[in-house]
């Protein structure tokens, strides 16, 4: 029997909201977002560590289905680690999902795949969910090479693993060229990709893990381009920048069944 992947659309605020910022647009997905868009999809919120406790007490508060994590962590315990944040203190807060390698990380940070490995399973050792950003930047694309590259960072971030913790976690595929650019991959490339990472999770950790490893596509998503791209086979959600500054964006996107073709 095929695996049922429950979609997950998740909005990454990166360094934006404040902690009053965060809370005004946590109330308006609370107050907007339904049953039935939980029912369908799994929705979380990504805000900055300093509006990570403020999300929290609203959604607890309010008892929201709204799911919330992290942008990053420590790949270290507790300890002297001025200015990081370890994954003990993120599992405190309630977090469900944690970001490891975001390509922002990876450019401005010099975040390679051993460090990003060591976040994963420090995520994974505190029982939250990682979610591995991946993806080429453009001379990559443009040379032809982004499935070889994509999946070396795969192969690296997931490197050590278990079959049943690869099951249990999220992939990103977002190529640098289409994050924040409106430069949107065609759902026929994010497709290629998405297939090829499942293929290789497949090969590498077993059939099962491939099939219920969630995949989502970034870069660049709005209401518009979302319901292609959740066309495609392989695309199992949305890592969402932009568009999930802005609650009614966010919503459309999330209810892009509605706006369906198929
Ligand atoms: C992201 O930061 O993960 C992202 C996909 O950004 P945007 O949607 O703005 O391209």
């Amino acid at each position: 029997m095929a695996a049922v992947r429950k979609p997950l659309i998740a909005g990454n605020w990166k360094m934006n909201n404040s902690h009053l910022e965060a809370i005004a647009l946590t109330q308006k997905l609370g107050f907007a977002l339904t049953d039935k868009d939980f029912a369908a999809t799994e929705i979380a919120v990504l805000p900055p560590f300093t509006a990570l406790r403020s999300v929290q007490t609203l959604i607890d508060g309010d008892k929201l289905r709204l799911l919330y994590g992290a942008q990053d962590v420590s790949p270290h315990e507790d300890g002297p680690y001025t200015g990081d944040v370890s994954a003990r203190m993120l599992a405190k807060f309630g977090c469900r999902f944690v970001l490891a390698g975001h390509s922002e990380r990876r450019i401005h940070h010099h975040e390679d795949d051993v460090l990003v490995n060591s976040k994963v399973r420090a995520v994974l050792q505190r029982n939250m969910t990682p979610v591995l950003c991946i993806g080429e930047p453009l001379e990559v694309r443009q040379a032809g090479e982004h499935l070889d590259y994509v999946l070396a960072q795969l192969d690296g971030g997931l490197a050590g693993l278990t079959a049943g913790q690869v099951g249990g976690l999220v992939v990103a595929y977002e190529p640098v060229w289409a994050i924040g650019t409106g430069q949107v991959a065609t759902p026929a490339d994010a497709q290629e990709v998405c297939r090829a990472i499942r293929g290789r999770i497949s090969a590498v950790h077993g059939h099962p893990a491939g099939a219920s490893t969630r995949i989502l596509y970034g870069g660049s998503v709005k209401p518009d381009n979302m319901p292609a791209i959740m066309a495609e086979p392989d695309v199992d959600g949305a890592l969402v920048g932009g568009a999930s500054l802005d609650a009614s964006e966010f919503v459309r996107i999330c209810r892009y069944r509605e706006r369906s073709t198929a």
